[in-house]
């Protein structure tokens, strides 16, 4: 990949890369677009396979940050960050796992604020608060917001409410089918929820104890990952990594639906987005229905209150109706439709920043 053929492509403002030998600490922070505020995204740490992967990731990450603070009405721009490494790994030595997360830290603060960093998969609120030693630039500490993961899922399900009623005309999860690929913190916080309101659930994962932990929880059937796909199920919800929906699985998906939390669900957004669409599968945009844990941490920013981010994030429902309605009646599919949501929003506020106020 020619990275600045890429960023010219998707117009991305910055790529910082990110080392220090005495701690390990090898990555990415990128900042997509700042039209609307600063960059806020997560901290993401896993084992790519080569630097070129993580790097990739990172950009493709970023745009979707830009995208979907556009589209949850947040004054926020695009970013992310991606570290190569091992989560797990690095908790068990204390040492150096304050090393890392300080050494992140500094390299935050010399982008002056312009990057805000958060938890996504890999991290915890505690790696922030070590993150938080050396910079302002950082949300979703225990103290306040904490893990952005339950409210993402409360998003998620409200999303899922509003496709069931578009598509099978009640918003009531009583009896639905639904499928949950990656049972992780959004996911088991999910399957939960779908649960309590009396969803019949299948699950599958790589990781066995939180197959089991969940399905005990909730009564939910285990399925091998690589058959979630072929299930007879009214919702398929991809909670775990990006890219799910490709050549491969979308011609054996029985859902109607397709609603979960996992970033960058579709491997190449035109194409698959299309074929969702020419199938009459539903799908909720991605960074449309998973903007919950981001509108959590954004409240930090406006002082935090738990009710009034409930409150925001609620509004998730009639924004995937609204999706889905402009997608039925215009014949654009659901993805296209959020894109241009959010490049209006992005357009009309750089206007405004060109009237000059005079301080
Ligand atoms: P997590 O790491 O806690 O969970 C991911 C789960 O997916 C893990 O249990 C992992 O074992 C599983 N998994 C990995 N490969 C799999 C495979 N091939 N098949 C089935 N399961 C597999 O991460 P998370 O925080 O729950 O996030 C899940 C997704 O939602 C990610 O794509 C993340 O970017 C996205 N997301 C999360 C948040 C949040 O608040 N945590 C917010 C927005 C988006």
């Amino acid at each position: 990949m020619n990275k600045f053929e890429y960023m010219e492509k998707y117009g991305y403002e910055q790529l910082v890369y990110l080392y220090d030998r005495n701690s390990g600490l090898r990555g990415f922070i990128c900042i997509h677009n700042t039209t609307l505020g600063p960059a806020l995204g997560g901290t993401r740490i896993w084992e790519y396979e080569n630097e070129e992967d993580a790097a990739l990731d990172c950009l493709r990450l970023a745009r979707g940050m830009t995208k979907k603070a556009a589209c949850a009405g947040l004054n926020l721009g695009g970013g992310k960050a991606v570290l190569i490494g091992n989560s797990k790994n690095l908790r068990k030595d204390t040492v150096k796992r304050e090393a890392f997360w300080r050494a992140y830290g500094r390299y935050v603060e010399t982008l002056g604020g312009r990057y805000i960093t958060a938890e996504d998969v890999g991290t915890t609120p505690f790696d922030m608060t070590l993150v938080r030693q050396e910079t302002d630039s950082v949300l979703g500490l225990p103290e306040t917001s904490g893990d952005p993961s339950p409210f993402t899922a409360h998003g998620v399900i409200k999303g899922i409410k509003a496709c069931v009623k578009e598509e099978l005309g009640s918003s009531k999860l009583e009896g639905v089918k639904v499928a949950i690929s990656g049972v992780g913190h959004v996911g088991a916080s999910l399957a939960e929820m779908l649960a309590a309101e009396g969803a019949k659930l299948w699950i599958s994962d790589i990781d066995q104890d939180a197959l089991a932990e969940v399905s005990a929880k909730t009564g939910a059937i285990i399925v091998e990952p690589n058959a979630i796909y072929d299930l007879d199920v009214d919702v398929f919800a991809p909670c775990a990594l990006g890219a799910i929906l490709n050549d491969n699985t979308i011609p054996r998906l029985k859902a109607k639906i397709v609603a979960g939390s996992a970033n960058n669900q579709l491997e190449d957004s035109n194409k698959h987005g299309v074929m969702l669409h020419e199938r009459g599968i539903v799908y909720a945009p991605d960074y449309v229905i998973n903007a919950g844990g981001l509108i959590n941490v954004y409240q930090e920013r406006i002082g935090y209150n738990r009710d009034s981010s409930i409150h925001a994030i609620d509004a998730i429902y009639d924004r995937i109706r609204e999706i889905i309605r402009e997608s039925k009646d215009t014949n654009v599919p659901t993805y296209l439709v959020a894109d241009r949501m959010a490049e209006r929003r992005i357009e009309m506020m750089r206007n405004i920043n060109s009237i000059y106020v005079g301080k």
